[in-house]
């Protein structure tokens, strides 16, 4: 293996979390050495799940646990269903018709049939491939892993689904707010970030300057700046009309990044419908460039995460960990990650958002204080470590059930 072939290892956390947390992590993972285990979710790119799966199936190899990841593959009506399925969780209408759960459980079973999952235990995440579970025989642990906002799911949509997800043997859930009436025990983690990542790791003045200037991103004014997929749960005409008010005050320039996850169907229209919105300082800007999302949040006076719906900020913690303040939407799992007046702010409604952007962007020395906290809060809480560390517990459950023990 050369230098460049080495991966992050747990050992490479000490600096963050002490090398006692690192000792007790390994010890924790030395029964599993062996262990086969699989991630199914339902894209490699674009989007949480697969910025955490990247990492943390390293991360879980990189302790001796065996653990691959699968995709599921779809038709385009497939995904139309399930990003449908996926709104309507998040408190969305949705028109179950006989035809839509038709197409859901042919595509399932196909892949069901594709994928030979004989791990000794096998995590689904999110309802893409949540139904997969009928069609195999256990041989240890099936645990669904639902990374969506649940505050508020659809009725009609959580009953056609709670006979597959009482199929399993836990449920994960991002907070405690979720816990739904199941027979399947619930367990709630967050998730966390990868320091490492390209994403996340430091970069120098230069490359950030050089990441910026490829895109002609001007950085003469102080730059407010949100990095997510084109969702309208994330509200980025909301973030538009904050900035509008916001600059009536304060100079500033606005950037939206985001990308489209292939499982999103959506993202297109939702990133047409705001270009009309483009002007000389509100830049909209659809690119797979993680180095981009590292030099923004980075150079950002201010993030703006303004969720209606968040099942947990992945984009929250990254920028936290950057020590750029963090404006969230008072929603989900983002109220977990910020204190509001603390380490950043949580606001529900656009007057009040621009509020907070002014006073931000008038008081550097306060956006210093946030960072400083939004960043000790990432080291103690949200990193992948953490993440490592709860998922050998959840397998430490199982032990007298399944015997899972190497
Ligand atoms: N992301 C990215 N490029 C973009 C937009 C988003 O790499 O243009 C990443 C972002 O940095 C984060 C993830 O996609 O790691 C989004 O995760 P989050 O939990 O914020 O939202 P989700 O898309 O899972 O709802």
């Amino acid at each position: 293996m050369n230098k460049h072939q080495s991966l992050i290892q747990i050992d490479d956390y000490a600096k963050y979390i002490g090398k006692d947390s690192v000792a007790r992590i390994k010890e924790k993972a030395r029964p599993f050495r062996n262990l086969h285990v699989t991630h199914v979710n339902s894209t490699y790119y674009g989007g949480g799940v697969a910025e955490l799966l990247s990492s943390l199936s390293l991360l879980m190899n990189s302790v001796g646990v065996r653990t691959g990841w699968r995709m599921i593959q779809g038709s385009p009506d497939f995904f139309s269903i399930t990003k449908k399925m996926h709104n309507a969780l998040q408190g969305g209408k949705i028109n179950l018709t006989h035809r839509k759960l038709q197409i859901y459980e042919e595509v399932i079973y196909e892949n069901s049939i594709r994928n030979h999952l004989d791990h000794d235990v096998v995590i689904i995440h999110d309802p893409q491939p949540l139904a997969m579970i009928d069609h195999y025989k256990k041989k240890g642990p099936w645990i669904w892993r639902c990374h969506i906002d649940l505050s508020n799911p659809n009725p009609e949509l959580w009953k056609y689904l709670t006979p597959f997800i009482e199929k399993y043997d836990a449920v994960i859930f991002s907070i405690k707010e979720y816990k739904k009436r199941l027979k399947t025990p619930q367990l709630f983690f967050m998730p966390a970030i990868d320091p490492f990542s390209i994403k996340n790791r430091e970069l120098s003045k230069e490359e950030i300057d050089e990441r910026l200037c490829h895109y002609r991103i001007p950085t003469d004014l102080p730059l407010v700046v949100q990095v997510s997929r084109f969702d309208r749960w994330k509200d980025p005409e909301g973030v538009i009309q904050v900035y509008k008010l916001a600059r009536k005050k304060v100079e500033c320039t606005l950037v939206l990044l985001g990308d489209v996850a292939l499982d999103d169907p959506e993202g297109e229209e939702v990133y047409k419908s705001l270009l009309k919105q483009q002007e000389e300082r509100i830049i909209i800007l659809s690119r797979q460039d993680t180095a981009l999302v590292n030099a923004l949040q980075r150079k950002a006076a201010v993030v703006f995460q303004k969720s209606i719906r968040e099942g947990f900020g992945l984009t929250v913690a990254e920028a936290m960990w950057k020590g750029t303040p963090v404006i969230g939407g008072d929603a989900g799992g983002i109220r977990y990650q910020i204190e509001d007046g603390i380490n950043g702010f949580l606001v529900s409604s656009i007057n009040e958002a621009a509020d907070r952007l002014v006073k931000l962007l008038k008081n550097k020395k306060l956006r210093e204080q946030m960072g400083k906290k939004g960043k000790e809060t990432v080291r103690e809480k949200f990193l992948m470590s953490r993440l490592l560390e709860q998922y050998l517990d959840l397998f430490s459950s199982f032990e007298t059930v399944y015997r899972l023990k190497a």
